[in-house]
């Protein structure tokens, strides 16, 4: 593996810094990424504008190599899967979401990209296909940001929405994460901003304290998944590390100090989850938030037991929840199955014998 960084690593002070050590103007810094974000250019050598001796410098010192996309399902106005494999050949996947209704943000023109923060999982969550296989290792900062370059280019889309809600906790590679936020958000960047951009987790209380005293209007949506401890436990240890009572302390900590309203997450699993009992607990959760629930029906794992439960069920749950007097929506729609499920398509591929990583589409 060549083991030059990527150039996508790198935010304005960090080019600046570079171009300093070159003995070239500060005012290069903002070519540079002139021609990576607003051109999108693929090579250095089309960096037209610039010396050759500086596009020479700059080519033996980074990669700007687009990720390569081996694989990719579904198209037009329909939710859109991108499998990539990173330069050491693990494999990570995006989805992209046209105009995704009662999702994170308002209705209307909305393209969302679901992102990946992580190679795998640490968190082994029981019901989810990305900590099947344990944690391989953190994404770059650049490999966050090619993921959104990428997808634009493939699939002729402007993305204005970013939820990291792929493979992996993004919280638990917070510095990397920051740093690509600081890319998606500047103007000299992709330009997307603060409140467009959402993280998911499954719960880290400290790093969402963290993430509260950052001067940044981020959206939180918290995977809660369990309203009581005991159930909570039972399909995601990392309860036992920060129990509810501390993922609840945080999360009103966060609501208070970005003076935003939080999401909660939680899949609907069938006898684990979905019982009335758990409606009153969760309904007392969101009120104590004043957060807003957005319900997701399983999406079945291969080799995992878990199911959905009936829509007669689903619909039983939300009703009760949206009588006891919170905001709670339910994700019914089709073709939105597949976007709280990252990490499927990467398992499929991973299980498919047949599946060689020739049909590459880059
Ligand atoms: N690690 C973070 C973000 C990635 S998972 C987190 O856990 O929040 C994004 C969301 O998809 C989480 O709410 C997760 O619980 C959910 N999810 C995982 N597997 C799923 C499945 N099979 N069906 C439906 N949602 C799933
Ligand atoms: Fe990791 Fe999130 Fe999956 Fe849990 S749900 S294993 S934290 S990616």
């Amino acid at each position: 593996m060549d083991k030059k960084p990527s150039i996508f690593n790198l935010p304005l002070s960090g080019l600046e810094a570079w171009v300093a050590t070159r003995r070239e103007p500060l005012y290069r810094a903002k070519q540079v990424l002139q021609w990576l974000y607003q051109k999108r250019i693929t090579r250095f050598r089309e960096m037209s504008d610039l010396s050759e001796r500086l596009r020479d410098e700059l080519d033996r010192e980074f990669l700007l190599e687009p990720l390569a996309c081996v694989r990719k399902t579904g198209s037009g106005d329909t939710t859109q899967k991108f499998l990539f494999a990173l330069r050491d050949q693990s494999f990570i996947e995006s989805v992209l979401i046209p105009a995704s209704p009662a999702l994170y943000g308002s209705p209307s023109d909305r393209k969302t990209l679901c992102v990946s923060t992580q190679v795998g999982c640490a968190y082994g969550c029981k019901f989810c296909a990305s900590g099947l296989e344990g944690w391989t290792r953190n994404l770059e900062p650049g490999e966050m940001v090619e993921q959104i370059l990428r997808v634009e280019a493939l699939s002729g889309e402007k993305i204005n929405n970013i939820v990291f809600m792929g493979m992996g906790e993004p919280l638990a590679n917070y510095q990397n994460l920051l740093q690509a936020i600081e890319i998606i958000r500047a103007p000299w960047g992709i330009g997307i901003g603060a409140r467009h951009i959402t993280i998911s987790t499954s719960g880290l209380a400290p790093r969402i304290r963290e993430l509260a005293d950052q001067p940044l209007q981020i959206r939180l949506a918290v995977s809660l998944h369990g309203a009581t401890d005991a159930v909570r436990e039972k399909i995601m240890p990392i309860n036992r590390k920060f129990n509810l009572a501390a993922l609840m302390d945080a999360c009103a900590y966060y609501g208070e100090k970005k003076h935003q309203r939080i999401t909660f997450e939680y899949i609907l699993i069938e006898n684990v989850n979905d019982g009335l009992d758990q409606v009153m607990e969760l309904a007392g959760l969101a009120r104590r938030l004043e957060a807003k629930i957005n319900l997701i029906p399983y999406n079945t794992v291969e080799g995992l037991s878990w199911k959905r439960p009936s829509q007669t069920r689903q619909q039983t749950f939300y009703r009760a929840l949206r009588k006891s007097g919170v905001d709670a929506t339910i994700r019914r729609e089709k073709g939105h199955d597949i976007d709280a499920a990252c990490g499927q398509l990467r398992l499929q591929t991973m299980q498919d014998k047949n599946f060689a990583g020739s049909n590459n589409l880059r």
